[in-house]
């Protein structure tokens, strides 16, 4: 049979056509998924690695498409920051951690992941104090995390808002530490109160030498700056030993939880004996 030369690109067109579609159709559902309600926060633990007690959740967000079902937000945030719906998705969820931290009796800090595009927006700083207003949350107990995709375009501005926002008492944190371009100019040229080593770094730290070798500059780095680390994706024992013997601060991962939803979360936050 004769092959036609056409065919496989048609094929390739129809399959880019279908792909486009379908992320048009997920841009259109993004921006009404604020208003119908299909958001939901869920909170992963994070712990201090000397007495293994809970200091904090990190808030992350989750999409229940009323078709798709649960979507990722490693599918949705990407398309969210494109089209700058980040912004409202942002400012919802900076509004609803705040709200619920406000309720906990335990004085966990809480930790909430701030898109490039929240951050260079003029109003962040006091769009950020009217919702510590509102709910009355203590800012010494927000941490906003952030990564090096935030900062690298309009350095001098970012600067003054994580100034303006440690001011208030804010703490600040570098996100997956040790995977943009220039982590360590990065931590050099901006105030951060702490790293989060990527989990690319964590998994398998205690079998695999470079990673070994990476998380104990990380470390070292951190104890040198005096900002302390907190290690991620922390999932088997032999990975916390690890990191405990090179005295990291905290942890967080599936060996202490997966990301949990709210109710789960509060059995803990709301625990009034501090056991
Ligand atoms: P991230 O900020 O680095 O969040 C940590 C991710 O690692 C979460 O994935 C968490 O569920 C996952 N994780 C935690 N511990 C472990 C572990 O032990 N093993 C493994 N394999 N994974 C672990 P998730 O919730 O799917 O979020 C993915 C990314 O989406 C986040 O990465 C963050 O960049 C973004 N994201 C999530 N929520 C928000 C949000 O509210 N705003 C913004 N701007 N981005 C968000
Ligand atoms: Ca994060
Ligand atoms: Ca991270
Ligand atoms: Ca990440």
């Amino acid at each position: 049979a004769k092959s036609d030369p056409d065919t496989p690109i048609c094929r390739f067109n129809a399959e880019m056509d279908r792909r486009s579609r379908e992320k048009t159709q997920i841009v259109h559902d993004l921006r009404l998924a604020v208003d119908n309600d299909e958001f939901e926060l869920v909170y992963q633990l994070q712990n201090a690695l000397d007495t293994m007690e809970p200091v904090g959740f990190e808030v992350l967000l989750r999409w229940n498409h009323p078709k798709r079902g649960r979507v990722s937000p490693d599918v949705f945030i990407p398309i969210a920051e494109e089209t700058g719906l980040i912004r409202d998705i942002g400012h919802w969820v900076l509004r609803e951690a705040c709200r619920e931290a406000s309720l906990w009796r335990r004085p966990f800090s809480v930790a909430i992941n701030v898109a490039p595009q929240q951050l260079v927006q003029p109003s962040f700083v006091e769009d950020v104090m009217d919702i510590l207003m509102e709910t009355g949350l203590d800012p010494a107990r927000l941490e906003l995390e952030v990564t090096e995709a935030s900062i690298i375009d309009d350095q001098a501005h970012t600067l003054k808002v994580m100034h303006k926002l440690k001011s208030i008492g804010i703490r600040i944190a570098m996100d997956d530490f040790g995977t943009g371009y220039s982590s360590l100019a990065t931590l050099q040229a901006f105030p951060f109160d702490k790293i989060k080593i990527d989990r690319s770094f964590v998994q398998d730290v205690h079998k695999d030498a470079q990673r070994a070798a990476i998380v104990r500059s990380t470390l070292l780095l951190g104890a040198a700056l005096d900002i302390p680390v907190l290690a991620e994706g922390v999932e088997v024992e032999d990975e916390l030993r690890f990191l405990r013997a090179e005295s990291c601060s905290s942890v967080q991962g599936f060996y202490f939880g997966k990301p949990m939803p709210r109710d789960d979360m509060r059995a803990i936050a709301c625990r009034d004996d501090g056991e």
